[in-house]
């Protein structure tokens, strides 16, 4: 059988990086993580912008986030949980397809933890600078990958 890709902007992500789908969701593992359970939620159908998704498929991504996010948080003994979306390039999106950055946060994981929501948000230009050396966030592994999406894939089932 033909393998099946979910795409994320112009990433072919097997589903072997996903563990958790719904009608108009899905949420993989992160190939560069800022933290233990960083993981990325997306509608399903590839839209740039949050003002392009139909209210169904808002709906669906902050229910399918915040379940997640609950289950991430206690599975990495965290104590908050960072929510993030980078909404168009000037705003620092990478990848030009909708997604939610979902962090577990624990007390002293960053230097800075201020209330500025775009320090909150553009993680990779602010707070990884000052606290994660590049070299830790090489790319992974598929097979790290695969493994991480494995645990998590136990918790929703
Ligand atoms: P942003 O900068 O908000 O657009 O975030 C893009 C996110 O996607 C970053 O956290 C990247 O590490 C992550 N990312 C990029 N390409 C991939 C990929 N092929 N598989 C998993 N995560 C990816």
């Amino acid at each position: 059988m033909a393998a099946q890709y979910y795409h994320f902007g112009r990433h072919q992500i097997s589903e072997s990086e996903v563990f958790y789908t719904t009608q108009l969701s899905f949420a993989l593992v992160n190939n560069r993580p800022v933290r233990p359970g960083h993981v990325l939620v997306c509608p399903k159908r590839e839209v740039k912008r949050v003002a392009d998704l139909t209210a169904d498929e808002t709906c669906d991504l902050w229910i399918t986030a915040q379940k997640i996010g609950r289950q991430l948080e206690s599975y990495h003994n965290a104590s908050s949980l960072t929510f993030g979306i980078q909404d168009g390039p000037e705003a620092g999106q990478t990848v030009p397809h909708v997604h939610i950055h979902i962090i577990p946060r624990t007390a002293g994981d960053f230097e800075n933890n201020d209330d500025d929501i775009n320090d909150e948000i553009d993680l990779k230009e602010k707070q990884l600078k000052r606290r994660l050396d590049e070299e830790e966030r090489q790319i992974r592994s598929l097979g790290e990958m695969a493994a991480e999406a494995d645990e998590y894939r136990k918790l929703f089932q």
